[in-house]
């Protein structure tokens, strides 16, 4: 089968539908799961919470590193097709600090995750690692002779291309190849985490990596239920934002699935149905009144707001005129505003605009009521800012097949 082919079937036949125990990526597994298949396998249960702990607790994703494991427990589970989901193919790191991670996964398929150290001097909202971070409640106490840790946050992929076409991201571009398991996605967390330097620690994680979290909602779901799970990684919901497109279907079940919790952030990037259809062509299937609707209905908790991503593309959606309509549209809504100046990606002749005009939209919106930060550009000199995560060569020669 070609490459395509076989990206193409593992998309179709991985990632929907009800599945057994047995059927579902071990790293993907809940504990109840791995309780079944420990009873299949004649295992006593407290097995189960064992393996569920190893993988998610401490990282490990071969078996035969689970040396808390009976030798022949670790021969059957690696007999039983447990391998680690994804490895690190390539580490970039840029002058800020940020390092993206290229990680291999099955069938050729080739994903970005970066980690993106969040500034202690940039304005609190200024940068992609504040968007989950609206309340400070939950950072870890220092002693008055440590040093501080250094917050940081993941960036993570969820499809190997998007089949969105965002005419300015450079995923959109070249398609959706394939979806990603849930275990492909927690993995890039796991392996993330090794990459943590010294008195740096994981603090926020959001879904704005390659593809659109939404359109593949079961995936994303599961990866959210495992990484907040208490005996795993145990992250609260409210440090992951999961950024999309505007998916209303799917945000009307995120926000029933996990209350509110789970932070949301849109990628609006237009005030109106005209200049969002041409720029985002999903819009012509959910227009802006269908996902203001299902942002009004989303179960914000109190204190937290919906983050709006506007991408500022020269000549098309950044004039003071088009700032004047963004908060008329957004009136009533509990959101901030991030604003980002259009990454230059080789598949596009759009650009970004002048910083002055940059400053002019922004000073209209917080003349307006409307609180909005300029989001400080992270990782440029590895490709690893917004709308550059897509492996434009790999998706290429995928494509190809
Ligand atoms: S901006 Fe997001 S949804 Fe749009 S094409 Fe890129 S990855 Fe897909």
């Amino acid at each position: 089968m070609s490459a395509k082919g076989e990206l193409a079937a593992r998309a179709e036949g991985g990632v929907t539908g009800a599945r057994g125990p047995d059927a579902i990526h071990p790293v993907a597994r809940l504990p109840e799961e791995w309780q079944a298949v420990m009873a299949a396998l004649g295992e006593r249960p407290y097995r189960a919470g064992q393996i569920f702990r190893a993988i998610h607790g401490r990282g490990v994703l071969e078996p035969g590193q689970m040396t808390d494991l009976s030798a022949p427990l670790r021969a059957r589970l690696i007999e039983a097709g447990f391998t680690a989901p994804a490895r690190v193919g390539d580490v970039h790191r840029a002058a800020d600090g940020t390092r993206k991670l290229v990680l291999e996964l099955g069938g050729g398929a080739r994903v970005e995750c970066v980690l993106i150290p969040m500034t202690g001097s940039a304005e609190p909202d200024a940068d992609l690692g504040a968007l989950a971070d609206d309340d400070d409640d939950e950072v870890e106490p220092e002693t008055e002779t440590e040093e501080p840790r250094k917050r940081i946050t993941l960036c993570v992929s969820t499809q190997f291309g998007c089949a969105m076409g965002c005419v300015f991201c450079a995923s959109g571009q070249a398609g959706l190849l394939r979806g990603l398991g849930a275990a492909e996605i927690v993995a890039q967390v796991l392996i993330a985490r090794q990459y943590l330097e010294p008195r740096e620690y994981l603090r926020n994680l959001v879904f704005m990596g390659m593809g659109e979290p939404l359109h593949h909602y079961e995936e994303t779901a599961r990866a959210i239920r495992l990484i907040t799970h208490p005996e795993g990684l145990n992250m609260g919901p409210r440090r992951i934002t999961v950024s999309t497109v505007g998916l209303a279907a799917g945000i009307r079940r995120l926000g029933e699935d996990f209350d509110g919790k789970v932070g949301l952030a849109i990628s609006l990037h237009a005030p109106d149905d005209a200049t969002r259809d041409r720029i985002i062509p999903i819009n012509r299937r959910y227009p802006l009144s269908e996902l203001l609707d299902a942002l009004r209905r989303y179960p914000l908790p109190r204190r937290r707001r919906i983050t709006i991503e506007y991408t500022l593309i020269e000549g098309v959606n950044d004039s003071p005129e088009q700032a004047r309509a963004l908060l008329r549209t957004l009136r009533g809504l509990r959101v901030k505003v991030n604003l980002i100046a259009m990454n230059r990606i080789a598949a596009s002749k759009l650009g970004a605009p002048a910083p002055a005009r940059v400053e002019q939209f922004r000073s209209v919106l917080t003349d307006g009521g409307l609180s909005c930060f300029v989001r400080a550009r992270r990782g440029d000199d590895v490709s690893a800012a917004c709308g550059q995560l897509a492996l434009s060569g790999d998706l290429a020669r995928a494509r190809r097949g």
